[in-house]
């Protein structure tokens, strides 16, 4: 799967870099992005949707492969 963050969205809270700190990373100001390319395996899925559930403003989407 892929996970992106919509950059429209996302209110810096950061809770998904607090909930899943391997997926996300956050810029200088707290905005996300996914890490590297996006890409992560099944064994993050669990992790994936603890960040959805986390995120205040649903920006956390996830494409499926
Ligand atoms: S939890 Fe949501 S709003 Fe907060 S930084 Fe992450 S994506 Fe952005």
């Amino acid at each position: 799967m892929k996970i992106q963050v919509d950059s429209t969205k996302c209110d810096a809270y950061g809770l998904c870099a607090e909930t899943a700190p391997d997926l996300f990373e956050l810029d200088d100001f707290g905005y996300a992005t996914a890490r590297g390319d996006g890409l992560v395996g099944e064994e993050h899925r669990a992790a994936v949707q603890e960040a959805i559930t986390a995120c205040p403003v649903a920006a956390i989407r996830v494409l499926e492969a």
